[in-house]
């Protein structure tokens, strides 16, 4: 393998670190006597400007050729070996990351490095009831009447949180008030919003409040297995199978409790959608002002206040998205990754990193290992892999604590209801169902499985399917005769011919969530039906909005695709109904399968979360598939088996690696001549390899077209590359990277890019 760090001539040096400057770095001379000892993260003094006055860096990259006058060139003049910085160890992170991932030194130190400025006054506020709870009920009746319900969510918060105080960052993001929804409650005197500025660390009252739960004994079981394991040094991360409501949570909270009795900081993330307020409010009771969260809504500035705060050892508990790994903590001891199976944990962007991965060497890269725990209730296959080849500590919990029994889950064949001369979307068994929780008065999930292939318009008599004319995916039939890309947003009106043949048979194909809407209606016309889908949530907080008022009982039924199926607790919720399981089982994916498990063990999981019982109908047109059999009967090892069979015939991850070369050309042909040329170079890669070494199967595939062909006007091509050892993909890498550099240098690189992905989560 080419040691690209072997060449230390000279070592680019970022001065003041900050992410402005990142883009320029300064060259200077590595001495000889430096040579062994630097790396790249290494902090170093380097004389600067017209006075040569010492000034403290960081060593980014080396090359052998500095680019410009190598006489002007200064030396080094020392390195700072005293304890190891945050800045250093984040940039060793994102040079491993380029390494791995394939991309620039500058965008892996973009990921990892926030953005940062001087900190400001910088205060907690919380909004609390100013006013006794039983005088609010008459305001509540108020904003019933005159519709305020963004005030009423609020008060309703406030009254079930019995007297307690929220966080400001709570009330505007996961609740959704606005400001001026609080404005008009604090004017009238109903609520406060009190400031607190958290140098004077204040006594927190929400921890002295907090009952502590009995932990379970497997949960105990757990807890000391992580810290046994730990101190007597296996460093091995934790892979936690717990099923739906088994105390996962709980386990996380006693960790971290431990963790920083240790001295030291943790990193907790949970993918955004399935972050809710209950959630959060956990960890606030339990460490109070010293925990806190990122997310998506928080502002730039907000976030890096966060990130501040971090680095002063003001909180110890960072609660967030894949990027609350780069939270620049002293000394991080724990990492938590929750619901580790979420496609989210993979960046789509360069560097294409997985959190699972970054993580771990993160962790590796502490002066003392931090503890690595990936929690889920339908681990990846990847990491049930991991677990099963000694990588991880495997650990359960296997029973549920709300009270409440795992649901009853029975498949319906819709071949067999089509038979029978059932037409309905809902299968026979499905409609009683509902009716009977209809009748009880208790709530009713819909669940359609995928958006994407739904609502597509095709030609009954030809097969015609109207296309984006820039993108190579289908359009989607919306409400107000529109077809609608999904990629692009490019529209156009409904036709009723077909273009290709002249046939009026033209029509959208029925499975969208308003189609199955329109169905309940026509049903069950007294039934209140919500719909929750990438359309009514495109507006900020209509996601929130949707789920607390269905969390109200303001609604019988709620019809949505896969994000109602996250980590909701619904306890009123008795009946899930899975309406296309299969849907997901076509996307050309090698991941199809496990997908498709993972989203119908979760679905199930929304039934019967409160001590009421719960059914589960799955529909399929295959019941005989082992996703959708092994789903029924909740048996993930069964599934496990089965998938790893199928990964190891055709050589997926996780039994091999593979890495995706993405090349996308404005001009058709020559993307495909430029294609070529790269599986030339991989192929010549393999033959010296070949003659090196015994050969070992690596297998390249295409190139051939994306599964989206275009995108905005932009062809697509893909190459394949899978080999058990990843080093060697990284070999054909570092070929492909040469010959680009050389091209570029040449001026013959336009009109391309190529991009990397290894084991790739999503199709391109
Ligand atoms: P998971 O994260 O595995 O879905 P949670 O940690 O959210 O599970 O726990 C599910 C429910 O069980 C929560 O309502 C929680 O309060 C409750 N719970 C967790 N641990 C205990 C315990 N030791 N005793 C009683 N209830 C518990
Ligand atoms: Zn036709
Ligand atoms: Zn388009």
């Amino acid at each position: 393998m080419p040691d690209i760090l072997s060449v230390k001539e000279y070592a680019k040096v970022i001065v003041d670190i900050a992410y402005d400057k990142l883009d320029r770095p300064f060259s200077y001379r590595v001495p000889d006597y430096l040579k062994q000892i630097v790396s790249i993260g290494t902090c170093v003094k380097v004389p600067f400007g017209k006075g040569n006055t010492l000034r403290q860096g960081y060593i980014i990259d080396f090359t052998d050729d500095p680019g410009f006058d190598k006489s002007k060139i200064k030396d080094i003049t020392e390195v700072v070996l005293s304890n190891l910085p945050i800045e250093s160890r984040y940039i060793e992170l994102a040079g491993w990351m380029r390494n791995r991932y394939g991309a620039t030194m500058i965008s892996a130190l973009k990921t990892v490095i926030p953005a940062h400025k001087k900190s400001k006054r910088l205060v907690h506020k919380y909004v609390s009831l100013k006013i006794p709870q039983r005088e609010v009920s008459e305001y509540l009746i108020e904003c019933q009447v005159k519709k305020r319900v963004a005030q009423r969510r609020l008060l309703e918060e406030l009254i079930l949180r019995k007297g307690e105080r929220i966080p400001y960052e709570l009330v505007t993001h996961k609740l959704n008030i606005s400001a001026s929804a609080l404005r008009s409650l604090k004017e009238k005197c109903i609520i406060e919003i009190t400031e607190e500025e958290y140098y004077r660390n204040p006594v927190n009252i929400d921890v002295q409040n907090t009952d502590k739960l009995n932990l379970s004994d497997e949960q105990q079981y757990v807890v000391r297995q992580v810290f046994e394991e730990y101190s007597n040094g296996n460093f091995k991360p934790v892979l936690l199978h717990g099923i739906t409501g088994s105390g996962k949570t709980e386990v996380y909270i006693r960790l971290i409790e431990e963790n920083i009795k240790r001295g030291k900081q943790a990193i907790v993330l949970i993918p955004e959608i399935a972050l809710t307020l209950q959630t959060l409010m956990r960890f606030y009771k339990n460490f109070g002002d010293r925990v806190s969260v990122v997310n998506s809504s928080l502002s730039k500035g907000e976030k890096e206040d966060q990130f501040e705060r971090a680095r002063n050892g003001e909180i110890d508990v960072i609660i967030g998205p894949r990027s609350a790994l780069f939270t620049p903590f002293q000394k991080i001891g724990l990492i938590i990754i929750d619901e580790e199976h979420e496609l989210s944990y993979k960046s789509e962007q360069t560097p294409k990193y997985h959190a699972r991965e970054v993580a771990i060497k993160l962790a590796m890269l502490q002066d003392e290992p931090a503890i690595v725990v990936l929690g889920s209730a339908t681990p990846s296959i990847d990491s049930y892999y991991n677990a099963q080849t000694g990588k991880y500590q495997l650990m359960k919990l296997t029973r549920r604590l709300t009270g409440g029994k795992l649901p009853e889950v029975e498949c319906a064949d819709l071949r067999e209801e089509l038979r029978s001369g059932n037409r309905s979307v809902f299968s026979r068994r499905l409609q009683e169902l509902i009716e009977n929780r209809l009748e009880k008065k208790e709530q009713i999930i819909l669940f359609i499985n995928r958006r994407g292939l739904a609502g597509f318009v095709s030609c009954r008599s030809c097969g015609y399917v109207f296309k984006c004319p820039h993108c190579d995916v289908s359009l989607s039939e919306h409400r107000g005769g529109k077809l609608v890309c999904h990629y692009c947003g490019y529209s156009e009106d409904v036709r009723r011919i077909c273009p290709e043949c002249g046939s009026k048979y033209v029509s959208a194909f029925r499975a969208g969530t308003e189609q199955i809407v329109k169905e309940v209606n026509k049903m069950w016309p007294k039934a209140r039906v919500l719909r929750m889908d990438a359309d009514t949530t495109r507006t900020k907080g209509s996601y929130e909005k949707i789920l607390s008022s269905f969390a109200n009982e303001e609604a019988d039924i709620l019809v949505g695709t896969q994000m109602i199926v996250k980590g909701h607790d619904f306890p009123n919720v008795t009946l899930v109904g899975v309406l296309a399981a299969d849907m997901s089982l076509y996307a050309n994916d090698y991941r199809a399968s496990e997908r498709t498990f993972q989203l119908l063990t979760q679905a199930a999981g929304r039934a019967g979360r409160g001590t009421k019982e719960g059914n589960v109908v799955i529909q399929t047109y295959q019941v005989e598939h082992y996703a959708i059999r092994c789903a029924c009967r909740q048996d993930y090892e069964s599934f496990y088996e089965k998938e790893i069979e199928y990964r190891k015939l055709l050589n997926y991850p996780p039994v091999s690696h593979m890495m995706a070369v993405q090349i996308s050309s404005t001009d058709e042909t020559k993307g495909i001549s430029f294609a070529n040329r790269i599986r030339a170079i991989i192929e010549t890669n393999q033959m010296l390899r070949k003659k090196a070494e015994v050969a070992k199967n690596e297998i390249i595939i295409g190139p051939t077209t994306a599964s989206i062909s275009k995108i905005n006007d932009i062809f697509r091509f893909v190459i394949y590359v899978k080999h058990e050892d990843y080093g060697i993909l990284t070999e054909d890498r570092y070929k492909i990277e040469e010959f680009i550099d050389n091209l570029t240098k040449s001026g013959q690189y336009r009109g391309f890019f190529v991009q990397f992905d290894f084991d790739p989560v999503q199709g391109f």
